[in-house]
């Protein structure tokens, strides 16, 4: 999914459970059930070539922009003290993907990291279709901010 659903979902789900040894699987397990959703990304097309990658990192770097805006919109905003759990949640949201981008741009991956990408890998369902792709991720955003 896109990285605003994931850093939002683990924003979210971190603030209901300031646990961080709590927290944590959830949050991984977010990423892997949300994946699991046919859903339109950035990456979207990278693995079939209809995605140049330099036009994935740009849109990449973009949507993590937007990301940690949303985050502070939706979480920190009218607080004066750093929502750490959120900004915890967020980063843990992205984890999968941050793991598995050097594979994915760089042709590199540390053997630590193979059998958790290839986990990663088995659950990612992505779909063309951007109205389709994006309808499950609208809800969830809708449903973490009225649900925050
Ligand atoms: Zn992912």
């Amino acid at each position: 999914m896109l990285s605003i659903s994931h850093t939002l979902t683990g924003a979210f789900i971190a603030t209901k459970l300031p646990i961080p040894v709590v927290y944590f699987p959830l949050i991984m397990a977010s990423h892997y059930i949300e994946d699991w959703i046919p859903h339109w990304d950035v990456g979207t097309g990278l693995s079939s070539g209809k995605r140049k990658k330099m036009t994935a990192i740009i849109l990449e770097f973009g949507e993590l922009f937007i990301s940690v805006g949303l985050v502070y919109f939706f979480f920190q905003h009218g607080h004066t003290e750093i929502q750490w759990h959120a900004w915890i949640g967020a980063f843990i949201g992205l984890l999968p993907d941050f793991m598995e981008a050097p594979r994915n741009f760089l042709h590199w991956e540390p053997a630590f990291l193979k059998p958790i990408n290839n986990l990663h890998a088995l659950f990612h369902h992505s779909t063309p279709d951007i109205l389709f792709g994006l309808a499950p991720q609208a809800i969830t955003i809708a449903a973490i901010w009225l649900l925050r």
